[in-house]
């Protein structure tokens, strides 16, 4: 059903969303964490999500639709060292906002690149969904990067500090590159979407 994705609108800001209806699931991080190519891999189009944009310009939100009531949200990448702090500032207090205030999202997948995990907004981000009941899944991204022991060392050291979060907080490893993490990935936002599972 992931690959039935189609790109809906362009919002400038959280209040330009539409209508608060129907089952959003959020997806965020750093600039070049990977979202672009997560979101491709997940709905199995190359070009869904622009990837390489131009660092320091101004994002957009992007909204691609999955069926008459279910949509991903793509939020902007955070941590350009360019963008101006105000700009910085307004965007944090709105992105707080819109966790705590949207009802229709149901979820938040923080991607982070498995090397440098709890960057910039990372932590605030999963503290803000964690204070307004909202599940997280932290997803390490670009897994392929690392041999497997490290990378399973590094998904402990991971879940054991997403521990003090308190909250519904899942971690797992993630790779566009080699679909490490993908079938978890999609049974994570089956269940938030409420999609029935296939028993395979
Ligand atoms: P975004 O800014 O978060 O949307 O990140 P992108 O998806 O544009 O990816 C940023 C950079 O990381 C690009 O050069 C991608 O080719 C690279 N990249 C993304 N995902 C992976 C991955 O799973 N493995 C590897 N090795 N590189 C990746």
């Amino acid at each position: 059903h992931y690959s039935q994705a189609k790109f809906s609108i362009s919002a400038p800001d959280i209040t330009h969303l539409g209508p608060d209806e129907g089952i959003e699931i959020a997806f965020a991080g750093r600039s070049n964490a990977g979202k672009s190519s997560a979101l491709n891999k997940l709905t199995r189009q190359k070009g869904l999500a622009r990837t390489s944009k131009t660092p320091g310009r101004t994002q957009l939100i992007n909204v691609f639709q999955l069926d008459e009531n279910r949509r991903l949200i793509d939020l902007p990448g955070y941590g350009y060292a360019k963008v101006p702090i105000a700009i910085k500032k307004k965007w944090q207090r709105s992105l707080g906002e819109y966790l705590q205030k949207r009802e229709s999202i149901k979820g938040l997948v923080v991607l982070m690149d498995i090397r440098h995990p709890f960057k910039d907004l990372d932590q605030e981000l999963i503290h803000w969904a964690v204070a307004a009941d909202l599940p997280v899944l932290a997803l390490l991204t670009k897994a392929d990067k690392l041999k497997s022991s490290n990378r399973k060392n590094q998904l402990m050291m991971v879940r054991e500090a997403a521990l003090a979060f308190c909250g519904d907080v899942t971690v797992d490893v993630f790779s566009s590159l080699s679909g490490i993490g993908l079938e978890n990935l999609e049974q994570k936002l089956d269940s938030w979407y409420g999609y029935e599972r296939k028993v395979k």
